[in-house]
């Protein structure tokens, strides 16, 4: 891909600013803009482990939570009578079932993305601008996209990778930015839009913590709806109560926030 129909769109560097460590912070005062938030996800069933607890608090506290799947999920079984075309539909079920349980205003799947077979492409970049260029959002949540390797001893999917790199692309700068896919702008009406704030799940050095010991219940029960996944597994919800307690005995979401000052 060139970078052909880029140019002229280069604007006075705007980086994000890291911030440093905090204890548990609730959803961010937005001022006037809309409490407006989207995460963006490779496959069903990851954004109820990424941000579920953060989804169901936020949107409690007024927020319009929207979640972008990128794949298909075709991939997603080890049964080999679950063809695509039956675990397709039945995974999106399952997911806006689980979204749903967390107060999620809608779910949105993109067409086109076959489960595990992600790479970089100007097409999926496009399609993810112009997802938040409809939604506006204030905040996107997304996947680590640079670890290959997680701290926990894990391989950080492929897919995840390439939807977290293609959403913090898309939020910075291509979606701001008038002369990246223009033809959303002159031929769909779209404008462009300014993401505030970027929060990534899977990062090892989290600057961001919700305390989700309250709705960790319910984060589990939106899980529990990802019947193609868990359904088998009747310890699911002793094994991650365990996994996933604290020291202190609380449980948390983090993610590694980047805030665009601008
Ligand atoms: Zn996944």
């Amino acid at each position: 891909m060139t970078s052909a129909n880029l140019e002229g769109a280069q604007k006075a560097p705007e980086q994000p600013q890291p911030e440093g460590q905090n204890d548990s912070e609730g959803p961010p005062d937005t001022g006037d803009h809309p409490k407006v938030a989207l995460a963006i996800a490779a496959h069903p069933d990851d954004p109820d482990f990424g941000c579920a607890g953060t989804q169901n608090l936020w949107t409690k506290a007024g927020w319009d939570f929207y979640v972008l799947i990128v794949t298909d999920g075709s991939k997603g079984t080890e049964d080999a009578s679950l063809t695509a075309d039956k675990l397709i539909p039945m995974r999106q079920k399952e997911q806006r079932a689980a979204s749903g349980h967390q107060g999620v205003k809608e779910v949105f799947f993109l067409k086109g993305y076959v489960d595990g077979e992600l790479y970089y492409s100007r097409q999926l970049l496009g399609d993810i601008v112009r997802v938040i260029r409809r939604l506006k959002p204030y905040a996107v949540f997304t996947h680590e996209p640079q670890q290959l390797f997680h701290a926990m001893g894990f391989v950080n999917h492929n897919d995840h990778r390439y939807t977290g790199l293609h959403t913090v692309d898309a939020v910075y700068p291509a979606a701001r930015d008038r002369w990246n896919f223009p033809e959303q702008i002159d031929e769909e009406g779209l404008e462009t839009h300014k993401v505030k704030q970027l929060y990534i799940w899977g990062n090892d050095d989290p600057n961001f913590t919700t305390d989700i010991t309250d709705v960790v219940d319910e984060k589990i029960e939106g899980l529990l709806k990802h019947k193609s996944q868990f359904g088998q597994r009747e310890d699911f919800m002793k094994f991650v109560r365990e996994r996933w307690k604290g020291e202190d005995g609380k449980y948390t979401e983090r993610f590694r926030r980047m805030q665009f000052l601008r």
